[in-house]
């Protein structure tokens, strides 16, 4: 979807996708009110309010964040591999202020679903006819010994972009050429499944310009990964990937390679096999589950994810409360960028057309996910979605993988796709 979309273009595609398509005509429901509260301005959140803005201008719309700026964890792998600055990937929230947006900046304590209100830290409650919820994902500390809040400060985990992500990049600075980094991803399912690989390969990028004799180690509690195939083929045409010289190591084909114990004293990982692995750089990202606030407002299943309806993204736990994002289970959906932006157009039609009298349509989504394996080679994967019949998951309709034999020119052309689609999801996201 264009960038640039204006409000008659989105009312005609919401009108595509609702039944009736009068959206932006007066309510239907005259004098009923139209508040939306959303708990946080990240992708998922700050898009919901652009396009609810965008679908009709009446909804008083308000997004709670207690943040100033938002960094966003696409491309900052390309920070730590040191091929872009922290700056070009801060956000702020101008341009949904003057899309009529009410921004507050402050952190949600409480949402009281059965009297449709939301508290905040700072002292304040807001009612709502709809309520957002788009916290992102909190972490599961308590699977790795030694491993909580405060280590993660020291050996970070960088997988919500910010100081933790300059933090790993200047560990990697300071590290001696001949050194280890050790990698631990998460098991499944978690934030952006190519990311850790991505990750990996940016910091080979890094280490093979300036400590060539340096090594990654991957202890993955998984036997495979998103776009395997394309990142370990990357891998060996960059890295030396399966050779005695390989730059990187993947161990992953029995679940008891993923760390269970860091000894940040050692600066060492203990695996499930009982395997000691020591490290100058350690780089720990902990299992995952949906942002802190949607546990403690009871919309989350056992498993500390959210339960929706795929067509409006409505919990099926609490009426009136949407969540949106890496924290909800957008069964067939992956936790991306691309996806909780998409999910997040979904969601904001069929507010508007709730709000307005309507039925919500039946929706479509799409999601693209580039990674920038080294210089001049990316990959990506693409896909276009429908709802299922019966409703009950979200089905591929059409996509594709970079081929296996792309040449050195479309693998080029992909690091240029991977850097205009940053600059135009967060125009679209942020309106600025
Ligand atoms: C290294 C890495 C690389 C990635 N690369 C890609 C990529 O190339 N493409 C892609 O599509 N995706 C990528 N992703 C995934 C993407 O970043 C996430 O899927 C996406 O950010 C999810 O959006 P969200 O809105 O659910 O969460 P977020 O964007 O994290 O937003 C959550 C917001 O909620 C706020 N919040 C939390 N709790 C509260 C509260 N109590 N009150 C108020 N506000 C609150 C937070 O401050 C935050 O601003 C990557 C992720 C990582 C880690």
């Amino acid at each position: 979807m264009s960038t640039n979309i204006s409000r008659r273009k989105f009312v005609q595609g919401v009108g595509v996708a609702t039944a009736a398509g009068a959206l932006g005509a007066p309510s239907l429901v005259l004098g009923a009110s139209k508040k939306v509260v959303i708990v946080g301005g990240g992708t998922a959140g700050a898009t919901a309010a652009r396009y609810l803005k965008l679908a009709d201008e009446g909804i008083d719309v308000t997004v709670i964040e207690p943040n100033e700026h938002y960094y966003t964890c696409y491309l900052s792998n390309e920070v730590i591999g040191g091929n872009r600055e922290i700056d070009s990937i801060k956000f702020g929230y101008a341009g949904l202020k003057s899309a009529g947006v009410n921004v507050v900046k402050d952190m949600v304590t409480g949402i009281d679903a059965a009297a449709k209100k939301v508290t905040t830290k700072g002292g304040e409650s807001f009612d709502y006819d709809r309520c957002i919820v788009a916290p992102g994902i909190s972490f599961n500390y308590d699977t790795i010994e030694g491993y909580d809040a405060e280590v993660a400060e020291k050996i970070p985990h960088a997988w919500k972009a910010g100081t933790q992500t300059t933090t790993l990049r200047s560990q990697l600075e300071a590290m001696k050429d001949g050194g280890t980094v050790v990698m631990a991803p998460p098991p499944n399912p978690f934030r952006c499944p190519p990311g850790p690989y991505e990750r990996a390969s940016q910091i080979a990028d890094y280490l093979k310009r300036e400590k060539p004799k340096s090594k990654i180690i991957i202890l993955d509690p998984k036997p495979k990964f998103s776009k395997m195939g394309l990142f370990t083929q990357g891998w060996k045409d960059l890295y030396g990937y399966e050779t005695d010289n390989s730059m990187i190591e993947w161990h992953g084909e029995a679940e008891e390679a993923g760390v269970v114990k860091v000894d940040a004293g050692a600066n060492s990982v203990t695996t499930a096999f009982g395997e000691e692995v020591k490290g100058d750089v350690l780089n720990v990202i902990p299992a995952q589950k949906a942002g802190q606030i949607a546990i403690d407002a009871g919309l989350t299943d056992d498993m500390g994810w959210c339960p929706i309806a795929l067509d409006t993204f409505e919990s099926t736990i609490h009426k009136n409360v949407h969540v949106l994002g890496d924290a909800a289970i957008a069964k067939g959906l992956p936790k991306s960028g691309y996806a909780a932006n998409s999910e997040a157009k979904v969601c904001a039609a069929a507010i508007a057309a709730l709000l307005n009298g309507k039925e919500p349509g039946t929706p479509s989504y799409v999601n693209t996910c580039y990674s920038v394996v080294g210089k001049d080679y990316g990959i990506s994967v693409a896909a276009v979605y429908r709802l299922a019949k019966d409703g009950s998951k979200i089905v591929k309709v059409a996509g594709g993988l970079t081929p296996s034999d792309a040449s050195a020119e479309q693998r080029k052309r992909e690091v240029a796709y991977a850097h205009s689609w940053l600059h135009n999801i967060t125009a679209d996201i942020f309106g600025s």
